[in-house]
């Protein structure tokens, strides 16, 4: 499976990414909201509007989030085949 990046020109001063590469249409337009405090993490494309929501620990970050999102998204994908 070939993974497509895309080259950001302008530089970004942030300390964590907070859009990724959504698994469904490939923009990268993948939000994630992590409840504090209520240990649920909502994950939310801009693009397609896939929507998904996770049980995440306080230590839990909005990568390992993203990460639980793709990997749900591929089984899912999978089983459908
Ligand atoms: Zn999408």
């Amino acid at each position: 499976m070939g993974r497509r990046r895309r080259r950001v020109s302008k530089v970004v001063k942030k300390k964590l990414p907070t859009i990724f590469m959504c698994p469904a249409c490939g923009e990268e337009s993948v939000r994630v909201n992590l409840k504090g405090g209520s240990g649920k993490a909502i994950i939310q494309c801009g693009s397609c509007k896939i929507k998904d929501e996770f049980e995440a620990s306080s230590s839990a970050g909005i990568v390992d989030v993203y990460c639980m999102f793709t990997d749900k998204y591929r089984s899912n994908a999978e089983a459908n085949q």
